[in-house]
């Protein structure tokens, strides 16, 4: 294990100690570096909900203590989340499930008529929430600079100039890790009058983020990709739209009265403010375990983790660099910096059967496949017009055939050096020396064959 990148120490995490088994029957340390589909719990986390758990109680609708020490909670929890986004004073926090929950419930809540913008390089969270609000979206094409991106929505702003408009915007992609241009975009957006949300679920884990020097207009992250893995995620920003749109769920606390008419209809007045978005017992735990992750990693400081991540990274696409049959994928070209998120193909190789190795012979969990972002992995890898594999098919694709899926390897602040370095290691090994095992399709997902 290489201990040259002198780093502060990772943050504690759970599941840090869990040993798996080999397909050998050997068993070794796991080593999650799949962060980018779901982080583990902070230990801080983990600490803070277990020391709550004891009092916890309904919220908004209880007269007894732990009732109204949950409600305060649960309102702390936002003021938490307000501060660690560095909002604007007028900004709501709604809680929501998740980061694909709070972009469905903006799109629910924009203006008839808004047209939206996106790339089609985005997460299908990011992509598909607004078509399916029967929402008229305009899809940019895959930019293959932060300046041809930036240039790309200013045209398509231009040309459609009128109503409401709103531009979706991821700040780091799922898939290679790259950032994005974000102030600048928004910069753009707002020069042209549409507003700006931006797709935080892979940019808030790794980087501070702040709402009013970005200038966008919503955020939405998840918590389980925050460290915070208990159900809960978060819109933040402008109330005027969320305050002027439908409820997003009709039901009991986003409702301040609801009366029988005389003739026997039931009339609703609907609360302004997060309550409206947020109908049903709220998920208090969940929004209290952000809140922590909030505070874990604001005192750890993200100068210290993001310098830690770099070095990480700096290693990653070093080591990568010299493995001739690894071909990593850059939207950008290889020059826009990135999170600690990276996906590549391996020549000569299926990647889900890559994937299975790296976990079955040396106790590695990495991510195989489309990542829930089609069109920019298949822009990527350049087969938009074939059909992907089964997920999982175990034969090595030809030589010189380009690759229907990719491999992914994501991190955070709990990836100790060690996990980067045997990744490595396993890819050098695999590369030049194969598989020890045989592996098959079993279900769509590619397993180490342990049949007799
Ligand atoms: N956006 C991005 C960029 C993501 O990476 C993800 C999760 N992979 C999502 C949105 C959706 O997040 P969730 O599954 O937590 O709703």
């Amino acid at each position: 294990m290489s201990t040259s990148l002198d780093l502060c120490a990772p943050l504690a995490v759970l599941g840090s100690d869990v040993q798996v088994p080999l397909v050998s029957g050997e068993k070794v340390g796991y080593a999650a570096l799949d962060y980018a589909a779901s982080a583990p719990a902070l230990q801080r986390v983990w600490d803070d909900v277990a020391a709550y758990a004891p009092y916890y109680g309904s919220v908004h609708r209880g007269a007894g203590y732990l009732s109204q020490l949950s409600t305060d909670l649960f309102e702390q929890s936002r003021r938490t989340v307000a501060e660690f986004l560095d909002l604007r004073e007028d900004d709501q926090v709604v809680f929501t499930r998740a980061t694909t929950d709070s972009l469905n419930l903006l799109a629910g809540a924009v203006p008839a008529g808004t047209r939206v913008f996106a790339f089609e390089t985005e997460h299908h969270a990011s992509l598909l929430p607004w078509q399916h609000a029967g929402l008229e979206v305009m899809y940019l094409r895959a930019p293959r600079s932060h300046a041809e991106a930036v240039a790309a929505l200013d045209a398509a702003l231009t040309a459609h100039s009128s109503g409401p408009r709103l531009f979706c915007v991821t700040g780091a992609s799922n898939v290679t890790g790259e950032l994005w241009p974000v102030a600048e975009l928004t910069e753009v957006a707002h020069r042209r009058g549409a507003r700006v949300v931006l797709d935080a679920a892979q940019l808030a884990p790794h980087h501070r983020v702040s709402v009013r020097e970005l200038d966008v207009d919503w955020i939405a992250f998840s918590g389980h990709k925050l460290y915070a893995p208990f159900g809960a995620g978060v819109l933040a920003g402008r109330a005027d739209w969320l305050d002027a749109a439908e409820p997003y769920l009709a039901g009991g606390g986003a409702s301040r009265t609801v009366a029988r008419e005389p003739n026997g209809s039931i009339a609703v007045e609907w609360q302004s403010g997060p309550a409206r978005h947020e109908a049903g017992s709220p998920n208090v735990i969940g929004a209290y375990a952000i809140a922590a992750a909030c505070r874990a990693l604001t005192e750890a400081g993200f100068d210290q983790l993001e310098r830690r991540e770099q070095a990480l990274v700096e290693r990653l696409e070093a080591g990568l660099a010299e493995i001739p049959e690894v071909t990593v994928l850059n939207l950008f070209g290889g020059y826009a910096p990135r999170v600690g998120v990276l996906s590549f193909v391996v020549r000569g190789w299926n990647s889900s059967h890559f994937a299975a190795a790296l976990s079955a012979e040396y106790g590695i969990g990495v991510r195989d496949g489309l990542f829930c972002a089609h069109p920019l992995v298949r822009t990527l890898l350049g087969s938009q017009d074939r059909q992907p594999t089964q997920c999982g098919a175990p034969e090595p694709s030809l030589p010189g055939e380009r690759s229907l899926n990719a491999i992914r390897v994501s991190f955070g602040a709990g990836t100790p050096e060690e996990h980067v370095e045997r990744f490595l290691a396993a890819v050098r090994e695999l590369t030049t020396s194969g598989a020890r095992w045989n592996y098959r399709n079993e279900g769509g997902r590619c397993v180490a064959d342990t049949r007799r």
